[in-house]
């Protein structure tokens, strides 16, 4: 059994407690890899290495930082089947699936900021003759980055790079859940002649290394992702430390469709904007709002289509949907399949664990599910399910379904289907959301501000934003006479 290793100082190495987690396969349920047990005492001596290193790194020249994260954006390329087995043996998504999407943006999270920090620019004002400002941007020190299991090697990279890129050193923790990549990545790293100490990854419990990282007070900037709960936990801990804190958390999104839209496309997309990687996107549409007048033509089109998607083996190419990530998780997604009914609401496919065979039997499998009739405002339309359950309602008016879309407290993202350009502008802009999808979904341009408002988050990453929030400004003024 393979046994995962911190990655301190660059040196690969144990927990200080010599304590170990089982890390199970969800395709099924059997440990397969035990996962560092670690605690604030391990953080300690990535902190060290991380401030020791912070000496040399902050000062090294952009085009080599460049140089050695376009390495590693290389090795995850080359290294794609082998990382994406990976992903999908740790998370139970299907393999394609990793290798369409989650490795091929990992790497492409190192290339754009590899290469974003040699574009990076800062401001200068001048106050015509009197005087001339401008802005120095400097790496902040040692960066704390917590990272959640749907997507683990894709938002892992994702705040690991810019805070590399911009100078910060590194004490980061992936989800304990999915811990797989994010050690091949460790390995990587030292193959790429990362210097040892820029980037330090300690496995283990959110409650013991994700706390000892926002609560250390070396540690001033603290870039999460993972849920409302946790976030506001960090956040309580990290606020009166004055540390800079990037929150990306939940999400309930709206998928409103009108009668105008190209059907087709919709149908596709919305096929996957509900269950792609079994629903576990902080991004899906889990709350489905279709125009009245073609409500019933849309149920009898999507439910054989969702029907149809194949729940299988992850490693089988055939496979649109593996496992869900854990026992807890499904059990979580099955009880909201439970409130939803005494919610009243009628489950029109779906809504039971599926047993496979033979090996996979006692994988963590859930048949995509759709259900109606419930209100806009009961838990299962207001609480994150974070699983492959969708709601679907129909609507009259803009007004209603803008009301309905705005009405939970969370505020990531939304999805529109409609032909009319100025309803599509007139409701983008009336949404309270970060990212609005225009008929499509997950279209992603790196450049472009990502996260949510509301309980869905605080700040924002992608494109230069991430540097901004990776490095402290300085005015200097000077005065011309
Ligand atoms: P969690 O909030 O449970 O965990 C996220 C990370 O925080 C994990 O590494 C976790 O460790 C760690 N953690 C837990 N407790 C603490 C603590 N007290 N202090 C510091 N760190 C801690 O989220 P999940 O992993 O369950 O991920 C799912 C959630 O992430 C969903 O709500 C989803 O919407 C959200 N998400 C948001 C995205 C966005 O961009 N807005 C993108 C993707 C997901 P451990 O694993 O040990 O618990």
């Amino acid at each position: 059994m393979q046994t995962i290793k911190n990655y301190i100082n660059g040196e690969l190495i144990a927990p200080i407690g010599k304590q170990y987690i089982d890390n199970y396969n969800p395709s099924n349920g059997k440990v397969y890899s035990l996962i560092p047990d670690s605690d604030e005492r391990d953080v300690e001596i990535a902190t060290k290495a991380a401030l020791k290193a912070f000496t040399t790194w902050s000062i090294t020249s952009k085009t080599e930082r460049s140089r050695i994260l376009m390495r590693i954006s290389e090795l995850i390329s080359e290294n794609l089947e082998r990382l994406a087995i990976a992903e999908s043996m740790d998370n139970g998504k299907p393999v394609a699936l990793a290798k369409l999407v989650d490795i091929p943006r990992a790497a492409s999270n190192f290339h754009f900021y590899a290469t974003g920090i040699l574009h990076y620019s800062a401001e200068s004002h001048s106050m015509e003759d009197t005087a001339i400002n401008y802005t120095l941007r400097s790496p902040v020190g040692v960066a704390g980055c917590i990272s959640p299991w749907n997507l683990p090697l894709y938002l892992f990279t994702w705040k690991i790079a810019p805070a590399l890129a911009s100078g910060n050193c590194v004490v980061a923790k992936p989800s304990e859940i999915t811990p797989m990549t994010a050690y091949l990545l460790s390995e990587l790293c030292i193959e790429a002649g990362l210097p040892k100490g820029v980037l330090n990854i300690v496995h283990g419990y959110g409650h013991k290394v994700g706390a000892a990282i926002s609560s250390h007070p070396s540690i001033p900037l603290i870039s999460f992702t993972g849920g409302t709960k946790t976030g506001a936990e960090i956040a309580r801990v990290a606020a009166p430390m004055f540390k800079k804190l990037s929150l990306e958390l939940g999400g309930k999104n709206p998928n409103i469709i009108f009668a105008d839209c190209d059907y087709e496309h919709m149908l596709k997309t919305t096929l996957n904007s509900s269950f792609s990687n079994q629903g576990q996107i902080c991004l899906c549409g889990s709350r489905i709002f279709i125009e009245r007048s073609m409500y019933e033509k849309f149920k009898k089109d999507f439910i054989p289509l969702v029907n149809k998607i194949k729940v299988g083996d992850p490693s089988d190419k055939d496979s649109r949907m593996g496992a869900v990530v854990s026992k807890p998780h499904m059990e979580k997604v099955l009880s909201y399949i439970e409130l939803a009914k005494e919610e009243g609401g009628k489950v029109l496919c779906g809504g039971t664990q599926l047993k496979l065979e033979g090996e996979l039997a006692d994988g963590y499998y859930l048949a995509p599910t759709v259900i109606e009739e419930l209100n806009y405002n009961c838990r299962t339309n207001q609480e994150e399910i974070f699983g492959p359950v969708v709601t679907i309602m129909p609507f009259d008016t803009e007004e209603e379904v803008l009301m309905y879309a705005n009405s939970t407290q969370y505020g990531l993202a939304s999805i529109l289907w409609t032909e009319n350009l100025t309803r599509a502008h007139r409701i983008a802009n009336n949404l309270h959301t970060g990212i609005v999808w225009i008929n499509c979904w997950l279209l992603r341009d790196l450049r472009t501000p990502f996260g949510g408002v509301k309980s869905s988050g605080v700040g924002r990453e992608g494109g230069f934003e991430a540097f901004d929030f990776f490095t402290e400004p300085k005015n200097v003024c000077i005065k011309l006479k």
